[in-house]
């Protein structure tokens, strides 16, 4: 997939591609995704979303001023979480 912003929309800077970390997963940081939809229900382990695709998130910075643009990835993760 081709970077979808280069520059920043507020000020014009450059735009840094990164991602979003989520430790969720027994403290082991694992890019955060998107999925669709609202979360089925809540538990201690989070929310449930078994049957949802999940998409990767990127995560573009300004080096100006730091705002953040978000990202789904256009095909889904090939092997969704196991919640
Ligand atoms: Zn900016």
């Amino acid at each position: 997939m081709d970077t979808p912003v280069t520059t920043c929309i507020r000020c014009g800077e450059n735009m840094e591609e990164g991602f979003i970390v989520d430790f969720a997963d027994n403290d082991n940081p694992v890019p955060s995704r998107w999925v669709p939809g609202v979360p089925e229900k809540l538990t201690m382990g989070g929310a449930a979303w078994s049957n949802k695709k999940c998409h990767g998130v990127r995560a573009y910075r300004c080096t100006g001023c730091g705002a953040l643009e978000f990202f789904a990835d256009a095909e889904p993760w090939a092997k969704p979480d196991k919640h």
